[in-house]
């Protein structure tokens, strides 16, 4: 059961299950699908990344595809290169915060986002009925390297902020990108942009310092230095850094709800415009959005990235993302991108002239509950139904699962279209509120 295989991608462990027959045959599937054309291909500093990705070039190639090679690259650097190159797709070679036994295959297409559901579906179709198109001797391409990535991406974003503003402030800054491929690009973004640097975890050897998901309990390295070293904040990438975490200068885990939150404040008042979140990330930013008022509005979408993104772009959104830390920054990438969220949430810093922490107390507060439940699929449409009686007089979205809208907190019911569980979202302004909002759903299983 190592194999995980769904519309977001591929997953699976070196030595099981991701093999170079696997990685080989969906690059055949990607080629075919695209019918050759240019290719751009990243990875992340896992071990196994070269020889997931050669196998990888290997299929493309053989379905008549040009590929450019990025190297050791983040996934939003790589998908910023997909446009920059008038490539035909993307692939990023990561497993992104999945442990280093792990390795993925991500497909971007050449609006350099994840492809939507139907499209990704019609990939796997292609793979699993093995319907490739192999070209003869004579339509073989070329391979061909292209090290610009970093620069390019960080050029990117500093061309978004205020850079003269940020560099005025010197900012310490303490940076953990766990070894993996966010460090080098990086470091050279906080570097440009005036920071001192305390780098942690900053070689991309893909051996993990520690568990890589940039959650509080994996983070407690970075909490210590930031304390230790007076910083003014601390960043944390996960292995393809698209998530960020913050700590801010207490060295307090703040919460990955805050990443999204933090740079839509900033950019809601720099460029008033809406945004685009996922159903199941907190209010924080409809509070935001109606404190700013006029042009400063919030579309949700059903949960996935793509969603997001195209969401975005449906509706000219200034930014978005997810409250797992990953904001998308629409005018660098279509992709959540820890850089441009790192030189959103500095330059919010230099502007507002107070410390992270006293930011962060003007904001609004809410406690979120996350709950995970066994579900037999016959029995989800019984149960969503059950739910929706419950609603009263809340607000309905039924986009994805339900989500219910109170004054005083609001649920996202999730069942999952990959396994046999639910999921439940609940938040409130405190913490006994949302427990009883998530038990008045969990009571109707
Ligand atoms: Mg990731």
């Amino acid at each position: 059961m190592s194999l995980m295989m769904s519309v977001s991608g591929v997953r699976g462990i070196i030595g099981e299950t991701m093999t170079p027959v696997l990685a080989a045959e969906l690059g055949l599937a990607f080629g075919s699908h695209l019918g050759g054309g240019k290719v751009v291909v990243g990875r992340d500093s896992r071990p196994s990344g070269t020889m997931v990705q050669r196998a990888l070039v290997s299929g493309l190639m053989a379905a008549g595809c040009d590929v450019v090679e990025l190297g050791i690259v983040t996934t939003p650097g790589t998908a910023l290169m997909v446009g920059r190159l008038g490539a035909a797709g993307g692939v990023v070679v990561t497993a992104s915060h999945n442990p280093k036994q792990w390795n993925g295959i991500k497909f971007l297409t050449p609006q350099g986002y994840a492809p939507p559901p139907d499209e990704a579906q019609r990939i796997l179709d292609r793979y699993r009925a093995k319907q490739f198109k192999l070209v003869r001797v004579e339509q073989l391409r070329a391979v061909a390297p292209d090290d610009s990535t970093h620069e390019q991406h960080v050029s990117a974003v500093t061309a978004q902020v205020n850079v003269e503003a940020i560099r005025k402030r010197s900012f310490h800054v303490v940076l953990d990108s766990v070894n993996g491929a966010g460090g080098v690009g990086g470091r050279m973004l906080l570097e440009r942009l005036g920071c001192r640097v305390t780098h942690l975890n900053a070689e991309p050897t893909g051996h993990f310092a520690h568990t890589p998901e940039p959650l509080a309990e994996n983070l407690t390295g970075l909490c210590d230095a930031v304390r230790q070293h007076g910083a003014d904040v601390g960043f944390a990438q996960d292995p393809d850094a698209d998530r960020l975490a913050v700590v801010d200068n207490t060295g307090r885990y703040i919460g990955e709800e805050f990443t999204l939150a933090l740079c839509a404040l900033r950019m809601f008042s720099r460029k008033p415009g809406p945004a685009a979140t996922n159903l199941s990330t907190s209010r924080m930013i409809d509070d935001l959005a109606a404190a700013a008022g006029g042009a400063c509005r919030v579309i949700r979408t059903s949960v996935g990235e793509a969603h997001v993104a195209r969401a975005i772009v449906a509706n000219g959104c200034v930014v978005g993302g997810e409250g797992n830390g990953g904001v998308i920054l629409p005018d660098v990438v279509l992709v959540r991108d820890s850089f441009a969220a790192m030189a959103i949430v500095l330059e919010l810093l230099a502007i507002e002239s107070k410390p992270l922490n006293r930011i962060v107390e003007t904001m609004p507060r809410y406690s979120m509950i996350k709950q995970k439940f066994d579900l037999d699929p016959p029995k989800v449409a019984a149960w969503l139904e059950r739910v929706r009686r419950e609603a009263g007089d809340g607000r309905i979205d039924t986009a994805d699962g339900i989500r219910i809208d109170w004054p005083d907190g609001w649920v996202h019911v999730r069942p999952s279209n990959t396994e046999p569980i639910a999921r439940v979202i609940a938040e409130a302004r405190d913490e006994a509120t949302a427990q009883r909002l998530a038990g008045r759903i969990t009571s109707l299983l």
